[in-house]
């Protein structure tokens, strides 16, 4: 029945998101939108804050970017007191609507609760199914409402109880920001699939998706939220509970790649070393003669900066980039996706005629970037365009909350690399070696027994299984199956 129902939506698979929560402050709403804009590349659909005052939570939620939303004191005015929690929703294809952005609020026999969530449920369809039946009532089409329905129908007597409740009957990778009273809690599943850090500011705790949203505000980084750890501040201090059977941690391998800002620490190291490593693996694997380094702005930087440093090959902009279009522009479907590129990018001429150049991105999805890229670098006189991508070939979809698309539209997934390479009209094409990206993370190789990473992308090991499963592309999005409109 799931099938037959999945069919008649658009399979995208998009949640990334990230999330904000702090404890304490005076300025708990500021702040939040302060650390909600450093985030903003996790999400630029919609963004909220929940706050609460000592008697009552506020609630603003709106679509479009924080910079444009929370960015006047009489809209922070509306959202007072000492504890606020904040979410920035990625940009779906037909869900975009003002009740999926978070956080979410309920009221529950113990009062109120406000959830932010990072990250997909592997078998959100199913619990909702089951709910349903049950005669719960969803207002929309997120998987978080799961979770929120969860805890309210929870038959157990406290809040963090009926929480842990909750977490037991939930699968996948998330990562969530609550707020109960005066409570602010944190949850990393159970492999530290999505990332949450705990940072520091005077008096105040607080949980974020990555480092840079501390950094904005002064916040001193604490630690990580350990995989499978709950973390709550009651009366200023920091508290922990692992309910969950021990399991090794594999945090996410594309918030390496891609996904986390570049001066976001993971794993004691900012994004941008490792991205840079990928460059220089890459280089020791499959460099080929040629006069020039050339980045897919910005993706592609780090890595072609380590390329260009370990070849000695120079290192030119080769490809401008318009900082003033947003990501939505590329979303709605494949046409506009690949006018996308054009409105984004342009070829920097003089630099780039009669050169052989080395073109680098982090990563090839469906190919729509490098296939216009390397047509607009050969229009615009390139002699040779070689594409080295700094990751392994993308051949299995996500369903932990990054957006990467069906099975049938990842090309490395049906194609062969010299298909690929026919494909986008590139004289070469090499891809990092599974090998060579963990390498380059400080690994000695990929361990089959104990993989450090969740890597499904490249190698179909998915450590949650999906609940959902559903044919060939096992979607497991909720927005998928909604029959309601979108005001
Ligand atoms: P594609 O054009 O579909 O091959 O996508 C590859 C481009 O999208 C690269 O430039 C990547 O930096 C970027 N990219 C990779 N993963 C994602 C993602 N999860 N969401 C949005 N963009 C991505």
């Amino acid at each position: 029945m799931l099938k037959k129902k999945l069919k008649k939506y658009n399979p995208k698979i998009k949640e990334e998101c990230g999330v904000f929560g702090i404890s304490n402050s005076e300025d708990a709403s500021t702040l939040t939108a302060l650390s909600l804009h450093a985030l903003q590349h996790r999400g630029q659909e919609g963004c909220g804050i929940v706050s609460f005052d000592g008697k009552k939570y506020h609630l603003e939620k709106k679509l479009g970017l924080v910079g444009d939303n929370f960015n006047k004191e009489e809209v922070l005015k509306k959202i007072p007191g000492n504890y606020a929690i904040g979410h920035n929703r990625y940009s779906t294809t037909g869900d975009t609507a003002l009740r999926n952005i978070q956080p979410f609020f309920a009221d529950t026999h113990n009062g109120g609760i406000g959830i932010s969530h990072n990250g997909n449920l592997t078998n959100a369809i199913t619990l909702r199914e089951k709910l349903v039946k049950e005669g719960a009532i969803f207002h929309t089409t997120s998987d978080t409402e799961t979770i929120v329905q969860l805890i309210a129908k929870s038959k157990r007597n406290t809040t963090m109880d009926k929480i842990i409740d909750a977490l037991f009957q939930i699968q996948g990778g998330y990562a969530l920001v609550m707020l109960t009273q005066n409570i602010l809690i944190g949850v990393r599943d159970p492999y530290g699939i999505r990332p949450l850090v705990i940072g520091k500011i005077k008096n105040s705790y607080v949980f974020a998706s990555e480092t840079c949203a501390l950094d904005i505000i002064g916040a001193k980084y604490i630690r990580d939220v350990e995989n499978g750890e709950i973390v709550f501040v009651e009366n200023n201090k920091l508290n922990s509970i692992k309910p969950f059977p021990q399991k090794k941690i594999r945090p996410c391998v594309f918030e390496y790649i891609y996904f986390s800002r570049p001066d976001s620490i993971l794993n004691n190291k900012c994004a941008y070393e490792y991205r840079k490593n990928f460059g220089l693996e890459l280089a020791k694997e499959a460099h080929v003669e040629s006069d020039l380094v050339i980045p897919v702005p910005d993706s592609g930087v780090p890595a072609a900066i380590g390329y260009s440093q370990y070849t000695k090959k120079k290192f030119e902009l080769g490809l401008i980039r318009n900082h003033y279009v947003g990501r939505t522009f590329i979303e709605p479907n494949q046409k506009i996706r690949g006018l996308g590129v054009k409105l984004k990018l342009s070829a920097n001429k003089s630099s780039i005629k009669n050169k052989k150049i080395i073109l680098i991105d982090d990563s090839l999805v469906r190919g729509t970037t490098c296939h216009k890229i390397v047509k607009m670098l050969y229009d615009s006189g390139a002699k040779e365009v070689h594409v080295r991508i700094a990751c392994p070939e993308i051949k299995f979809p996500d369903f932990y909350g990054v957006d990467t698309p069906t099975k049938k539209e990842l090309l490395a997934a049906n194609q062969s690399v010299s298909e690929i390479c026919k494909y986008i009209n590139a004289k070469s094409l090499k891809f990092l070696s599974l090998d060579g990206l963990y390498k380059a993370m400080g690994f000695k190789k990929r361990n089959d027994i104990y993989p450090q990473l969740t890597d499904h992308y490249f190698t179909g090991d998915y450590p949650v299984k999906p609940v959902d499963e559903l044919g060939d592309d096992k979607i497991t999005q909720l927005s998928l199956l909604s029959t309601a409109t979108n005001k």
